[in-house]
């Protein structure tokens, strides 16, 4: 009979975080899978485990991924964890796992840390309906032809980024999505100097331009979505946006949903469960 891959999420800051079912994992498989061996060491020392190690990142190529299917086939089971979060998100495990499934391997992931949904849950912004965009190309030409894709996205877009990009990160997604666009930046996530910072893109450049604010630690980037533009008639989704318009102008939430709704012909009553459904007018 064939292994079972596991997937298991590591804290992405805090050790704290490494669930029960997670440890027991890890101390019953036969073998690790690790992105860094010694960034697994130290979380196998805080749960007191020993257990044979293999290597498995980016650059160990497909020979490693073969390696491991090998001995899943013949009936090893094995626990793929990166250097944090969950395995197969921005990180190698995916072609792991496309690998087992291939091969009819069995494949269970275990819910766990993932720093784009603490990052979302933390936003503020709309978490009802979004899109994980991951990190953004290198290549200048191709990351802003990526950003054009997303001009009228209306989903929250979350964006991982490394410190040293991002200034220029910041820079390309006022020209994308405008100065007025909220952003959360979202840094140190677990950790000690776990950060939120809600602006807007205009106030986000100007801090880390022009400001005392050095780019420090790993970030998650949660972008607000556009406001939907339809030729049709007006939506509920449009008279939210109006509202929160409104509300920047400086009137109460009331007031803004009972002048939105008229504007737009809308139903005042419809509008405002919206509005409470999706949280905005907290
Ligand atoms: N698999 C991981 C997950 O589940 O989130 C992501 C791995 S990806 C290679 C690493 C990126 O995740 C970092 O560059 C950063 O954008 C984000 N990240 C990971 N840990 C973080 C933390 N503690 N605070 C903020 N961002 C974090």
């Amino acid at each position: 009979m064939t292994g079972t891959l596991y997937l298991v999420p590591t804290p992405i800051g805090n050790l704290g975080d490494i669930s029960p079912r997670s440890a027991e994992t890890l101390q019953k498989v036969d073998f690790i899978a690790a992105e860094d061996t010694r960034v697994t060491l130290k979380v196998l020392n805080h749960l007191g485990l020993r257990k044979p190690l293999a290597s498995y990142h980016r650059h160990s190529g497909e020979r490693s991924a073969a390696a491991i299917v090998e001995r899943l086939l013949a009936g090893e089971s094995c626990a793929l964890v990166t250097d944090a979060g969950t395995p197969a998100i921005s990180d190698p495990g995916e072609e792991l796992v496309r690998l087992c499934v291939e091969r009819g391997i069995l494949v269970e992931s275990l819910p766990g840390p993932c720093a784009l949904i603490v990052a979302l849950t933390l936003s503020g912004l709309p978490t009802v309906r979004f899109t994980f965009e991951g990190f953004l190309p290198t290549n200048k030409k191709n990351r802003r032809a990526q950003l054009a894709q997303l001009k009228n996205e209306v989903r929250t877009m979350i964006f991982y980024e490394a410190p040293h990009k991002l200034t220029d990160t910041l820079n390309d997604l006022r020209a994308a999505f405008g100065a007025d666009r909220r952003i959360a930046l979202c840094r140190e996530l677990t950790k000690l100097h776990e950060e939120v910072r809600r602006t807007t893109l205009g106030e986000a450049v100007a801090d880390y331009t022009e400001g005392d604010l050095e780019p420090r630690g790993e970030y998650v980037l949660v972008v607000e979505g556009a406001c939907p533009q339809t030729e049709d008639s007006p939506t509920v989704e449009d008279g939210a946006c109006r509202v929160e318009e409104l509300q920047k102008d400086g009137m109460s939430l009331r007031d803004a949903i009972k002048q939105a709704a008229k504007e737009l012909e809308l139903s005042k009553n419809e509008l405002y469960h919206f509005m409470l459904d999706l949280g905005r007018n907290s």
